[in-house]
């Protein structure tokens, strides 16, 4: 971890000179980075205060014209040499990234190495197709004739803000289509794991992008405050209840937000499903990284007939689990660390609570005794949402398992919650899943399938009801970082006055009347 840690100072020297334009005093306080696997400190960052911030966005507000006249094909360069940059130093990422989250080196690698790889081809590849000039057709009759053009432009300077689950997807990973667009960005990482963000920030620079385009405001809350007063839009990726705050304050200051926010996703199990293939998803994507991943699966709803067999399944498998530090790289464990400490707090709490509540646990339920942070993967039983892990997002190797009489009481459970992030439906008959799934009220849903929908960057990723508002990916996930202009070209050889122009006579305002009547009054009113 050497490396990291010398970069690490190397980065706060940068991040001390440049905010205070001065090699002295740091800016402010440090944040020391530990790894929750070990408890060992892997990094010291600075918690930049509200001036350092205001200096940086001058900088960025300097660097982006140049940015912007790179055009598309410049930019696209960047984006490109920085996919292979990723590829060449995935090693040095992926340890970066677990020596910060203590998650195993499949979840960095496959997540989140594998993630940030796509998109940086995708965006560079359809940034320029989904930014171009579109040709608009319009019926209305007053500007036949006319040339009308939507257009798009880089909005300035972009904030985003990211959680600690996922450093280089979901804090680093909304910074390449702001960059794709034109715009200067500046990120607040976690401050639970703000290592990858600067060695991906340095990464860039070595691919070419220039001074002050990209930079990585260390820092807690009240930088990520600070930075929302000086940016044009705001990405933010959190919980709930920060996103209402990063809400607020971007409508004091009449700037878009763009909010990805908590999950409680519901799987659920039909009779008819291919139990096998849903057991290992149910294992698997309630696991996967330590269940910290928002659209983890959160609770389960299997149809009766088939609900003992799924639970035994499920036990079986998630007994199987290898907990524990994932520091021997590849096939060392199963399920890494709880990387943020009061989520260690909430996992137990629900458990407890269910459990209080008649819960049985078939596996796991405690915090794994010894150095470094980890809870055991627990399953359980004869669940209801009276308790907590049903209704509120747990965020940890956890899942409950409740059994309903039928599809129709799945859905109504699936929906009784405040979160409308992702869920999925296991059945055989995948026209009937996908009925079902058009009945559940989450931004994405899938059938015989889960959190798949994530890695196609063609489609919006977004959440429903209390989990967003806005989406990343698709066409609207790099437009929104974009003002979009409307322009409208009459040619050269037009009328010196228009009909309806002054001076008003009562011919001319009957004829046009009649017109109005002609154009929009043939339709019936049965
Ligand atoms: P969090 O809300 O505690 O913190 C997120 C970020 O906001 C951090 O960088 C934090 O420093 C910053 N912040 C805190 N107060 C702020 C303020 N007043 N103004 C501006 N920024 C502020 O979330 P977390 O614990 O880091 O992340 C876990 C949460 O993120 C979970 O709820 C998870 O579901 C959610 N999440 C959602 C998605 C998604 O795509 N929907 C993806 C990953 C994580």
């Amino acid at each position: 971890m050497a490396s990291v840690e010398e970069h690490v100072e190397q980065e706060i020297l940068q991040a001390d000179n440049g905010a205070a334009g001065t090699a002295e005093a740091p800016a402010a306080d440090a944040i020391q980075v530990e790894n929750p696997a070990t408890g060992e400190i892997v990094g010291t960052v600075p918690d930049l205060d509200a001036e350092a911030v205001a200096q940086m966005a001058a900088r960025a507000r300097d660097a982006q014209p140049q940015w912007q006249a790179y055009g598309f094909e410049g930019r696209a360069r960047v984006l490109v040499r920085a996919q292979k940059w990723l590829m060449d130093n995935a090693q040095r990422v992926t340890e970066t990234i677990v020596s910060e989250t203590g998650k195993t080196y499949e979840d960095a690698n496959l997540a989140e190495i594998g993630y940030a790889g796509n998109a940086f081809g995708f965006w560079a590849k359809e940034g320029p197709r989904y930014l171009a000039d579109e040709h608009v057709k319009s019926s209305q009759i007053l500007v036949k004739g006319k040339r009308l053009v939507l257009r798009y432009q880089p909005l300035g300077l972009i904030g985003v803000i990211g959680p600690w689950n996922y450093p280089l997807t979901n804090s680093f990973g909304d910074c390449i289509p702001a960059l794709m667009a034109g715009n200067s960005v500046i990120l607040k990482p976690s401050e639970v794991t703000p290592l990858t963000s600067l060695l991906m920030a340095e990464g860039l620079r070595e691919c070419g992008l220039p001074e002050g385009v990209l930079q990585i405001a260390t820092g807690r809350g009240a930088t990520g405050a600070a930075l929302i007063e000086h940016v044009d839009m705001i990405m933010f990726t959190g919980s709930t209840r920060t996103g209402t705050k990063v809400a607020e304050a971007a409508a004091r200051r009449l700037i878009p937000a763009s909010l990805e926010l908590g999950g409680k996703d519901p799987m659920i199990v039909l009779a008819d499903a291919d139990l096998e293939r849903a057991a290992n998803f149910a294992a698997y994507f309630s696991m996967q990284n330590a269940g910290q991943t928002c659209i983890s699966i959160e609770r389960v709803y299997v149809e009766e007939p088939v609900y003992d067999e799924f639970v035994a399944k499920v036990s079986e498998k998630v007994r199987a689990l290898r907990v524990g530090n994932p520091d021997g790289g590849f096939g060392t464990v199963e399920v890494g660390a709880i990387t943020f400490p009061p989520q260690l707090d909430t996992i137990k709490d629900h458990v407890d609570d269910a459990v209080q509540k008649g819960a049985r646990v078939l596996t796991g339920g405690q915090q794994v005794p010894g150095a470094g942070r980890f809870f055991e993967p627990t399953v359980l039983v004869d669940v209801d949402h009276s308790m907590k892990c049903m209704t509120e997002e747990t965020f940890g190797p956890t899942l409950p398992i409740m059994k309903v009489a039928d599809a129709d009481e799945a859905v109504r459970l699936a929906n009784d919650s405040p979160y409308g992030l992702g869920a999925s439906v296991f059945s055989r008959d995948a026209e009937r899943g996908e009925a079902i799934a058009r009945r559940l009220e989450a931004g994405a849903a899938n059938v015989n399938d889960a959190m798949i929908n994530y890695t196609v960057l063609e489609l919006p990723m977004g959440g429903a009801k209390a989990s967003g508002l806005g989406s990343r990916h698709g066409a609207g996930g790099i437009r929104k970082y974009c003002s979009q202009q409307a322009i409208v070209v009459t040619a050269k050889l037009a009328m010196k006055k228009e009909l309806f122009m002054y001076p008003y006579k009562s011919r001319t305002s009957r004829m046009l009347a009649g017109a109005l009547k002609l154009l929009y009054g043939r339709g019936k009113r049965d």
